[in-house]
């Protein structure tokens, strides 16, 4: 099992790598690719997908539902059974105290995966240099004419293909995600976020959560 110390760092309640975490799933063989790993899940999002599952993650004034303390205890309790700790969402980038919190994961000896929607190069990039994040996984919305339409939110594309090389030059583990919703995306743009995205893409068929 992959191992990196460095050195035990304790929080503190309350301060310190304190998050904004509304839920915690304890055990997954899926969301880590090849380990078994605990998720967490980080309250707000910066875009509002029509298609998102996890709507009631997306608010940024929602108070959490779970104490980071909570969480980081709970892991403790882990360290020798599982292998890896997933962060999602939720946008983990817009959390101010992601940095801290994953060099207390990090100090526990898991590996971390990101799953990012790709709005936030600056802190992506930040990880990287640090070499806090073993494997990214990034959804690739869309096509550029097409990013409004399926994040709700008027974003910069440049900002999004910027986290797309920095995550491809990264060294770390990749994956790039599209969810195909089919009354938003065709085909011709599945083709065209694939050739963008490169190896390690994977679509996800859209279930209604109706
Ligand atoms: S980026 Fe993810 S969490 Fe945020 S609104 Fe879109 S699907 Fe939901």
């Amino acid at each position: 099992m992959e191992r990196r110390e460095e050195g035990r760092i304790q929080i503190k309640k309350n301060g310190g790598a304190a998050m904004k975490i509304s839920g915690l799933q304890k055990f997954s063989l899926i969301d880590y690719p090849g380990r078994t790993c605990a998720t967490v899940f980080t309250q707000g999002c910066n875009f509002k997908c029509p298609f998102c599952h996890n709507k009631q993650l997306i608010a940024t004034d929602k108070q959490a539902e779970l104490k980071t303390i909570d969480v980081i205890n709970f892991l403790r309790t882990k360290e020798n059974l599982l292998q890896a700790v997933c962060i999602s969402g939720g946008e983990p980038t817009i959390q101010g105290n992601l940095i801290d919190f994953i060099r207390v994961i990090k100090s526990m000896g898991f590996l971390v995966k990101i799953d990012t929607n790709g709005s936030r190069p600056d802190i992506i990039k930040e990880l990287i240099e640090t070499s806090r994040v073993d494997f990214f996984a990034m959804d690739i919305k869309a096509p550029k004419e097409k990013y409004e339409l399926l994040t709700g939110t008027d974003f910069d594309y440049d900002v999004i293909e910027q986290s797309i090389q920095l995550i491809k030059n990264s060294g770390a583990g990749l994956q790039f995600r599209t969810t195909f919703v089919e009354s938003l995306l065709t085909k011709d743009d599945m083709s065209y976020i694939k050739n963008v995205a490169g190896e390690g893409h994977k679509t996800q068929e859209y279930i209604s959560a109706q």
